[in-house]
């Protein structure tokens, strides 16, 4: 039976199965397209239909033209012939069973016996097609069941479907890529629905392993991190970080904030290690029901919070410490400059008052001299100080002797020790390469200051000895030198070991000990030592002595030295030398040339420079042994004069002596009096034996600037 004739039955029997259906019982006869033209429309409309039975055959009864064509088929037979005129031949073969199932699912739970399904067919030309099938169930008596279905291809509206899919896919992933990226540090995150008491991990670490054992597993909200807290939290966080997941407290939370955090901690490999749990709203309505829960180390940055802090706690105690360093001070020097300033008060009162009793003014002057040099001393270790602290002091290193600097030191302190019944010695057995680059100056001082300590602080009877040894050659090119100054003095407590090197820190005050001292003398040291790259040590027993062990890796300069300075400016100092004295302050003119006098010396004058030039200019060779030049002073300064002296003609005139006399006595002003050709620079007021020293250092040729 053809398509036309089988429609014919079937829509005849379906359509008196209708009740009140027009159409139903028209007469024999009648064409087929008069008695159902709805038949004609059918088969022409542009969309596909076709009946098929609905027992095991599922043999096609009826199908349109518009079919044929969704199969690549011209005719009826062509169509029946691929398709083997069952709706079973009509699917592709993997996707029967499937549209099969999903039918009769649909009719069993639809109201009005419809269903819709997709499925793949195969055309004529072996082309895979994309069909829309909706089909109507439809029972008869006559006809029993078959399958009205209207069919459509949909192979471009699919395409085009998977397009725009795939459109929104792409999307989806660069918004997943996204969050990935910006989750990144979170180890553990989670999607919960408050509402249905639901947690679903995206994303797990092992920490939380004896609760989800992979991603994308969906468990009960209520209780999820009960085995992370008792297995992880520190005891002492765990209320606070279960408090924070606790449905309740994240609704109020975050009805105020889009989201908030908890820091705590965790015990990791018995170690403490510092976490966050984020909770951030993502709900769609008012109320706060989805949310996500993000839990991250924030172990670097707590550690570096905690560092910071440390830090800001050391600055605060720096500051604390400094503060009560500065009151020290300040009491220390008030004290300090009060007692030697009351004695010169005091004792020039007690002066004036006995100033015809001469011997009683004599130990007064003594006395004010002492107290003079006392406050003198004081300042002048106090400016060291700061300056250094300041980061004015440099170490400047020059090719120097270490015996002739060791010599120095030993005539500095010899009278000290000689006056004080003292045996000093200098050993400088050890010293094999006496040439070495060394801040010589700086050296000098740190023997000076502590040969002048082991003398101050051991008894008549005593012995303090320095010794200078060269230890051994590095692989640097460096050699390793050491300078010892023992006393067998009083020593010093193991308890005061520790404040040795503070400032205005002594074992005993003078009014304690009877021996004046500010306490600053071994803190210039060591800042000299530290500057020069040294190291300075100190072994005491008390009763027994100390000795001070002060080493230096110096460069030593092989072979003869270059040293110009020794043979420089050899003069001959005569009986009764003629002295320059470069001053403009009268007062200061009129002590300084009272004192030179007394000492043996002829003083001739001059109030500034130019005067100065002049007189030299003018002066006859030899007349002059030696000049005592001020800085600061009008017309022309000292440093001016002296570059003008050393510029003159004749060689017997421009090689006089010249030594600066300043009341500034820094490393920068020694090195300006140097490179304006002066050969030494002496602190004001006038060090009358230092002067001699000097004085006598030139007779004997050498030049100690
Ligand atoms: P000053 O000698 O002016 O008090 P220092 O800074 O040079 O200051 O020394 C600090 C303290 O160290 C001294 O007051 C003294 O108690 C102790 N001291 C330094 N050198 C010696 C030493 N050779 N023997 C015993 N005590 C010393």
């Amino acid at each position: 039976m053809s398509y036309s004739e089988s429609f014919d039955n079937t829509l005849i029997e379906y359509i008196s199965s209708i009740p009140n259906r027009e159409g139903a019982g028209k007469t024999e006869g009648d064409t087929l397209y008069e008695r159902h033209p709805l038949k004609r429309v059918i088969d022409e409309m542009p969309g596909g239909f076709f009946i098929y039975r609905a027992d095991e055959s599922e043999e096609i009864i009826y199908a349109n033209k518009a079919l044929f064509r969704i199969f690549g088929c011209e005719t009826e037979d062509e169509f029946r012939a691929l398709t083997g005129n069952s709706f079973k031949g009509i699917v592709y073969s993997e996707d029967y069973q499937a549209v099969e199932e999903s039918i009769k699912e649909q009719i069993l739970q639809s109201q009005y016996d419809l269903d819709y399904v997709e499925y793949r067919i195969v055309n004529k030309n072996g082309e895979i097609r994309w069909i829309e099938d909706y089909g109507h169930y439809i029972y008869s008596k006559e006809a029993g069941g078959v399958f009205y279905v209207f069919a459509g291809d949909a192979t471009e509206k699919r395409q085009r479907q998977r397009e725009v899919l795939r459109t929104i896919n792409q999307e989806h992933l660069r918004r997943l890529a996204m969050i990935e990226g910006l989750t990144l540090d979170f180890d553990s995150v989670f999607y919960a629905d408050l509402d249905k008491n639901q947690i679903q991990a995206y994303r797990i670490s092992s920490r939380f392993n004896l609760k989800f054992q992979n991603e994308y597993q969906t468990c009960e909200y209520d209780g999820f991190d009960s085995e992370y807290l008792d297995t992880w939290v520190f005891p002492e966080d765990r209320e606070k970080v279960a408090r924070a997941a606790t449905p309740a407290y994240i609704r109020e939370r975050l009805a105020q904030n889009k989201n908030f955090h908890v820091n705590y901690r965790i015990i990791n490999h018995d170690k403490i290690e510092y976490l966050q749990l984020c909770i951030i709203n993502v709900s769609s309505s008012e109320r706060v029901s989805q949310i996500i829960l993000g839990y991250r180390s924030i172990d670097d940055d707590i550690r570096h919070e905690l560092e910071q802090n440390e830090i800001l706690c050391e600055a605060l105690e720096q500051l604390k410490s400094a503060n009560i360093a500065k009151n020290t001070f300040l009491s220390n020097m008030s004290h300090d400059i009060r007692t030697p300033m009351n004695a010169i008060v005091g004792f020039t009162a007690l002066a004036q008052k006995h100033s015809s009793d001469m011997d009683k003014v004599k130990g007064y002057l003594d006395m004010i001299e002492a107290s003079g040099s006392q406050l003198l001393r004081l300042l002048n270790d106090v400016l060291e100080i700061s300056r250094m602290e300041a980061g004015a002091v440099y170490v400047e290193e020059e090719e120097n002797n270490l015996l002739e600097i060791a010599q120095e030191v030993q005539r500095a302190v010899l009278s000290r020790a000689t006056a004080k019944d003292i045996e000093f010695s200098l050993d400088i057995s050890g010293l094999k390469h006496k040439y070495v680059y060394t801040d010589a100056q700086k050296l000098k001082q740190i023997l000076v200051r502590l040969s002048r300590n082991a003398i101050k602080y051991t008894e008549a009877g005593g012995r303090v000895e320095v010794r200078v040894t060269e230890l051994r050659e590095l692989s640097n090119g460096l050699t390793a030198y050491q300078f010892m100054v023992k006393d067998n003095g009083i020593g010093i407590s193991e308890s005061f070991m520790a404040h040795i090197y503070e400032p205005f820190e002594r074992q005993r005050n003078t009014t304690m000990s009877g021996i004046y001292g500010t306490g600053l003398g071994l803190t210039i040291i060591k800042n000299l030592v530290d500057m020069m790259g040294g190291t300075i040590e100190v072994e005491s027993v008390e009763g027994k002595g100390s000795c001070f062990t002060v080493s230096f890796h110096f460069r030593i300069k092989e072979g003869e030295p270059s040293c110009v300075r020794e043979d420089t400016t050899p003069v001959q100092m005569k009986e009764q030398q003629k002295l320059l004295l470069v001053e403009d302050n009268e007062i200061n003119l009129e002590i300084e040339v009272e004192l030179l006098q007394d000492a043996g010396f002829l003083v001739d004058t001059a109030v500034n420079g130019e005067i100065a030039v002049e007189k030299v200019k003018n002066a006859k060779p030899g007349e002059y042994a030696l000049i005592l030049m001020d800085i600061q002073m009008p017309v022309m300064d000292g440093y001016h004069a002296a570059r003008a002296i050393r510029a003159l003609q004749n060689p017997d005139l421009a090689n006089i002596p010249i030594a600066a006399l300043s009341a500034n006595a820094f490393d920068e002003d020694r090195r300006m009096s140097r490179e304006c050709g002066m050969n030494e620079h002496l602190a004001k007021p006038v060090n009358m034996p230092q002067l001699l020293k000097f004085i006598e250092s030139v007779t004997e040729g050498k030049k100690v600037c």
